[in-house]
């Protein structure tokens, strides 16, 4: 199964992503950590990353392709996916549309988890990440059970340099201008499927799960 989690900054696909990876078997794909990754490793395109990432601008879109092909090219990738963050416009769905049909995949479903703008900003104002594992917590609504440990990893928690209200604001402009159009160019395909992703975290599961 191929599926796409499309969303706002903050509107929980990465919180979700581990659920439906382990319900299909299939990997969790995320274009944000995969930069972090190339960060953290401080590769070249990590450093070009981190220059558009720290202002909350989108990273090239040749650049991001090229990166998600190689994912999508591994062995893991073959039998499924959920794509997590990719893609954010409609140049990198129509790269992906190309990529899958090459291959002769099929895109199964498009997740579209709607939450208002106010929400978001509350909800990453109070996010902390695993450096290592990147799950994320809410210092709110999902802190972890040890302060500043990760559940899963026991990785350190830390603020995403992205996740200050300036570059959260920019964020959600830029999802407007530039990602929004992707949820015309999936309801066209008749694949799209929006979910009410303001509701508390256990239904918004829930209603992922039965979409799925
Ligand atoms: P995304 O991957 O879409 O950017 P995250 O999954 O990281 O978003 O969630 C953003 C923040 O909001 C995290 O701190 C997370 O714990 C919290 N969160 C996610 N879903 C909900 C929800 N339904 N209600 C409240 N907080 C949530
Ligand atoms: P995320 O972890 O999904 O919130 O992404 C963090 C940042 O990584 C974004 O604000 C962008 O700068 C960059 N990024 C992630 N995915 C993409 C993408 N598909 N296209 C361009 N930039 C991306």
């Amino acid at each position: 199964m191929r599926i796409i989690l499309l969303g706002p900054p903050g509107a929980g696909k990465g919180t979700h992503a581990g659920t439906i990876s382990a319900l299909k078997s299939v990997p969790h794909v995320a274009s944000g950590d995969l930069f972090r990754k190339h960060q953290q490793e401080e590769t070249e395109l990590g450093i070009l990353a981190g220059s558009f990432m720290s202002k909350g601008e989108l990273v090239p879109d040749e650049v991001t392709i090229r990166m998600i092909e190689q994912r999508l090219g591994e062995d893991d990738c073959w039998q499924g996916i959920i794509l997590d963050g990719f893609p954010r416009t409609v140049t990198q769905a129509t790269a992906l549309d190309q990529l899958f049909a090459s291959l002769d995949h099929k895109l199964d479903l498009v997740l579209y988890l709607a939450v208002s703008e106010d929400e978001l900003v509350r909800r990453l104002g109070g996010r902390i990440t695993c450096r290592n594992c990147q799950t994320p917590y809410n210092l709110v609504s999902s802190p972890p059970k040890i302060e500043n440990v990760c559940n899963q990893c026991n990785g350190e928690l830390y603020q995403r340099p992205d996740d200050t209200a300036d570059a959260v604001r920019q964020r959600i402009q830029v999802f407007t201008q530039q990602t929004i159009p992707l949820v015309d160019y999936y309801t066209s395909k008749g694949i799209l499927t929006e979910i009410d992703g303001e509701q508390d975290i256990s239904e918004v599961q829930r209603a992922l799960i039965a979409a799925v």
